[in-house]
């Protein structure tokens, strides 16, 4: 059997998080009673004339310039026709001939080993499509509105991608940068990052690409991966078998594990694009995206090379509070109020990811102070609560957002400081336990660990082991 490899280019749509839509002033707001924010202008009316949303494009150049992408200083909007029941004005204005950004890439991890660049073709800015609802009546189907214009950046990879591992580090990458530079939040349950992947296979060497397939609207990276190995198996098979991969656009379906054809042939030439004429184009001077440049924050690849150089995090460690800007910031906040990285990072790494586990929460939905974590790291380290009750408070931080030193005072958490009475309860203990004291002397170590049982006990847990631990070693000489 001939080895095969495979090239794969993704189509990446990401909602913006503006607050109103890209040609109205209707909210962007996800949910909502369906057709509630709508206008005539995103519900497709004649005679109504769209006016572009400038946040949208100041979006657009943050995404490109934090992509390596040239920003296209003069671009223009395109009428993409198609007929569809959510797409009220029968077509979608989008940019198919002077797009925003182009000729740029991102770095990912190579599944040949070392590093290798994505390339990014383009990226334009575009409108989103309404929603139809199929389940709710048997015998017909509704159409909600809400989501039509909400703005959306199309990010088209070339086909550079040559496994599903490498797919799916492409579009983390993405949304890490999308939600490190604040241009979408990237709540991919909620649909505001969805993936077309295009597939094909060629033998190994070959400089020809095969037939490609495209499966659309993936919105799991579990999905992405799953669907990737999927139909480059079933493409090999084809082959092998003497058949030819037909050109078409075939439906994932994650839950069944298959995918199956939904519609063949479809290209650029087969939606008549034309130059939207109610829509000037947009001109966008050196100053602007010098200005926008600099208002960047630190990117993901260059914080991540940071933790590593100056914190002494792991790869491993780097990339998986990287993973999510939510992380990031309790992170970089918990190091502000401690100073120490190592023991920060150990927390986030440790704790915070156990509850975020133990709870399916997902990092945007953490809801609590972002001191409070380094306030207990603090408390902790300063000797005034054990590491259990440290914990503990924790655990009330994530789920009901409490100060920690008052929950520590409420719960009588706190343990004692005043060395003076530690110190005179221990020789109560020792003065009751003479057998024990006398076995230590004698060389019986295990006395000593009776001994500090004793004492813990004797303080109710209530004083810091290494504080019994130091004045019970004084105490026995
Ligand atoms: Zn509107
Ligand atoms: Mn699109």
């Amino acid at each position: 059997m001939a080895e095969y490899e495979l090239a794969c280019g993704l189509e990446v749509h990401t909602e913006l998080s503006t607050k109103t839509k890209i040609f109205c002033s209707c909210t962007t707001e996800f949910g909502g009673e369906p057709n509630t924010h709508v206008c005539e202008i995103c519900s497709g009316m004649p005679g109504t004339l769209p006016v572009v949303n400038e946040k949208v494009v100041e979006y657009a150049i943050r995404t490109g310039l934090a992509t390596n992408c040239e920003i296209t200083q003069y671009n223009k909007f395109d009428r993409k026709n198609y007929f569809y029941p959510d797409l009220p004005k029968a077509y979608q204005v989008s940019q198919l001939y002077l797009p925003i950004c182009q000729n740029g890439y991102v770095e990912i991890h190579s599944s040949k080993g070392g590093m290798k660049k994505v390339r990014i073709k383009e990226i334009h800015m575009e409108e989103d499509a309404g929603k139809l609802v199929h389940d709710a009546y048997s015998d017909c189907t509704l159409v909600d509105y809400n989501r039509c214009g909400v703005p959306l950046l199309e990010i088209v990879s070339e086909p550079d991608i040559e496994s599903a591992d490498e797919a799916v580090e492409y579009v983390e990458k993405l949304r890490e940068i999308l939600q490190f530079i604040g241009a979408s939040d990237c709540k991919m349950q909620e649909g505001s990052l969805r993936a077309d992947v295009n597939v094909s296979v060629k033998p190994v060497g070959s400089d020809e690409l095969g037939t490609r397939t495209e499966m659309k609207n993936i919105n799991t990276f579990k999905g992405i991966h799953r669907a990737i190995e999927h139909e480059s198996a079933r493409q090999i098979d084809l082959i092998e078998d003497g058949k030819k991969v037909v050109q078409e656009t075939r439906r994932w379906d994650d839950s069944k594990g298959y995918s199956y054809a939904m519609r063949s042939k479809e290209d650029a030439q087969d939606y008549k694009y034309f130059p939207e004429p109610d829509i000037p184009p947009i001109s966008i001077s050196d100053e602007t995206i010098s200005l926008i440049k600099l208002s960047l924050p630190e990117l993901p690849d260059v914080k991540k090379q940071r933790y590593i150089n100056e914190y002494g995090l792991s790869e491993k460690d780097t990339a998986n509070i990287c993973s999510s800007v939510y992380l990031v910031r309790i992170f970089e906040k918990t190091i502000e109020v401690t100073n120490d990285p190592k023991e920060s990072a150990k927390w986030v790494l440790g704790e915070l990811m156990k509850l975020l586990n133990d709870t399916s929460t997902l990092p945007e939905n953490m809801n609590f102070r972002a001191e409070s974590l380094g306030e207990v790291i603090n408390l902790l380290k300063a000797g005034k609560i054990s590491r259990d009750s440290a914990k503990k408070t924790f655990k009330a931080v994530f789920e009901e957002d409490v100060n920690p030193q008052e929950y520590i005072d409420k719960n009588n958490m706190g343990l004692m400081s005043d060395t003076g009475a530690i110190k005179t309860a221990i020789e109560e203990v020792l003065a009751n336990n003479e057998k024990a004291v006398n076995e230590y002397k004698d060389g019986k170590d295990a006395s000593f660990n009776f001994l500090i049982g004793q004492s813990m006990r004797a303080l109710r847990g209530k004083a810091p082991a290494s504080e019994v631990t130091k004045i019970l070693k004084e105490l026995l000489g």
